[in-house]
């Protein structure tokens, strides 16, 4: 008997799947695939019940990937930033949200620590600042109730991100009080990461499903196309490909589109600054560490 199902957990040579009727599974990787390419967790597979095992036979190909750790097919990354302790920093939410893009996972915005500001605190206009480049923000703090954050987790598979102290285990608390989440904060060098051991899991959150932590670099760009960037910017999307020169990065060139929206105050200035101090490093080829 052949099914279909989703890897919700890995360890070390064990896949648990869950099929589509919600019972899970215990399976191990058939020889041939694990020669293509390694299943991991969010992967859609193609199960067989032997006599004495399951067998994961095939994969479908994945919409996206994240490495470390190993999960396919996230829908979203919710990008987790406090007012305060540790500071709000739009240089690293847009740096966050440009890598998610980039991967074909949606970014959300959630900011917490909302009751540790006042309500004329100019962080209120950039969060309004994001909501008007189409992103979707979520606000949190004590008090603050999770309904809208629940309602955005069922039915997908998230990641958490944002720095140590964020309030990403809080958030998640406050949804489940029991879930303990293992993080890996975002790191300053992508090769420096801790090792990750052979045990991924999606864990079941208001109806959707949450993985690990991703670290996420604020400083390597090189991996990235120019190109490929500015798709990933809601901001430009309307003024993309109009330009005077095809091949145009919008940092200086004459009659660009994207510049003069810039100066018309229709796109955000501060994701344009961000857009350049990225393409820079990517220009640059290397790191900064
Ligand atoms: P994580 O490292 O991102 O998982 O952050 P934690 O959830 O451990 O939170 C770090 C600290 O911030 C803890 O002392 C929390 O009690 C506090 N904290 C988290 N969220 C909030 C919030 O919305 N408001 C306030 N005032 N404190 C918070």
């Amino acid at each position: 008997m052949k099914q279909q199902g989703r890897i919700i957990k890995i360890i070390s040579n064990q896949y648990e799947v869950l099929d589509e009727q919600g019972n899970r599974h215990l399976c191990v990787a058939m020889g041939k695939l694990r020669k293509q390419y390694a299943p991991v967790v969010g992967d859609i597979v193609t199960i067989e019940h032997f006599s004495d095992q399951i067998g994961i036979q095939k994969i479908q190909k994945r919409k996206n990937e994240l490495k470390r750790p190993a999960i396919a097919n996230v829908d979203q990354a919710i990008i987790v930033m406090s007012c305060k302790d540790p500071d709000f920093s739009t240089t690293l939410i847009d740096r966050l949200i440009f890598q998610i893009a980039y991967a074909n996972i949606t970014p959300i915005l959630c900011i917490t620590k909302l009751d540790l500001i006042r309500e004329d605190d100019p962080i209120h206009q950039e969060i309004e600042d994001y909501r008007r480049s189409g992103y979707q923000v979520y606000e949190s703090g004590k008090g603050y109730a999770t309904e809208e954050l629940c309602a955005a987790l069922k039915g997908k598979i998230s990641v958490l991100t944002g720095q140590s102290g964020a309030g990403k285990s809080s958030l998640l608390n406050r949804i489940e009080p029991d879930f303990k989440l293992q993080t890996q904060e975002i790191s300053k060098a992508l090769g420096r990461g801790k090792h990750t051991t052979r045990h991924c899991e999606l864990h079941e959150v208001a109806q959707g499903w949450v993985g690990d932590t991703p670290g996420f670099s604020s400083m390597d760009f090189s991996y990235m196309d120019v190109m490929t960037l500015q798709e990933c910017i809601p901001d430009f999307k309307d003024y993309l490909y109009s330009c005077k020169f095809n091949d145009c990065i919008h940092i200086n060139e004459p009659g660009c589109k994207i510049q003069e929206a810039v100066e018309a105050g229709k796109i955000s200035k501060i994701r344009y600054e961000h857009y350049k101090e990225i393409v820079a490093m990517i220009k640059s080829g290397k790191p900064k560490y």
